[in-house]
């Protein structure tokens, strides 16, 4: 489907990355550049010890921030976890749920993920759920597969949820390796997503790409139907190169 309804989406996932005085540059950056971005919403999801910072320098700039995680749980007793009620707290809009280093490093799983995602949803926050296999189970031809078994808990939440989220593939090959997947490969993968969603009454969501996305490939994965921007990792710490993307 063509995807001239679906405004682009391009969102920073700094990681583990960044200290005041870095974070402090890299937003300034982004204050200052955003303006030579157009049709592109633009965000930045940061480490949680940042909000403040992040919230207090781009607040009025046109990006918007959030987190890289969220608590299934509203508040109690969870040592560690972050209520999505204390990210509406900073004014975040969004936040990742399900990343692959989430589920890889703590276990997180499908059901969790989604639960995940409808407590962002309580609390008024877009949650940008993360899907993606891993090479051995692309080479296994599993791909749809594995994308159908991490999707179902989330379509069971529903169209009116679903329509309130976001959908970012990220084969687990191509995060942080350098290695891309080619336009067409992701969007053979997004149209079947797309496929999906329309199935569950929610065609319209925005289906991002992550994956080593960098100024000089955006342009070309941007130009597929289903791909509606990009999660963008490494090339979100350099402002102008993340612009580049954002401005593709
Ligand atoms: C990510 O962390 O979500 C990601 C896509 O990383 P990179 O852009 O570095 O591959």
């Amino acid at each position: 489907m063509v995807n001239s309804s679906r405004k682009r989406l391009v969102i920073g996932n700094w990681k583990m990355h960044g200290d005041s005085a870095f974070n402090s540059q890299l937003l300034a950056g982004l204050r200052t550049g955003i303006a030579q971005v157009q049709h592109c919403d633009v965000a930045v999801c940061v480490p949680f010890p940042y909000l403040y910072q992040t919230q207090s320098l781009l607040e009025g700039s046109g990006v918007s921030w959030g987190a890289q995680d969220v608590s299934q749980h509203e508040k109690g007793a969870y040592t560690g976890e972050t209520a999505a009620s204390m990210l509406a707290d900073f004014a975040c809009r969004w936040v990742l749920v399900g990343h692959s280093e989430r589920r890889t490093y703590h276990g997180e799983t499908d059901a969790v993920v989604a639960a995940k995602a409808a407590a962002a949803l309580g609390a008024g926050l877009t949650p940008v759920v993360c899907v993606g296999e891993t090479l051995q189970e692309q080479e296994a031809g599993q791909t749809q597969a594995v994308i159908d078994r991490q999707l179902a808990p989330v379509l069971a939440l529903g169209a009116e949820a679903l329509n309130r989220l976001v959908i970012a593939y990220e084969p687990v090959w191509a995060i942080g390796t350098g290695r891309s997947a080619t336009p067409e490969q992701a969007q053979e993968v997004h149209a079947f997503i797309r496929s999906r969603l329309e199935a569950a009454g929610a065609g319209a969501v925005r289906v991002l790409y992550g994956g080593s996305v960098k100024g000089s490939n955006a342009a070309s994965l941007f130009a597929m139907p289903d791909i509606d921007g990009a999660l963008v990792g490494g090339a979100s710490l350099v402002a102008s190169e993340f612009l580049s993307i954002a401005a593709a």
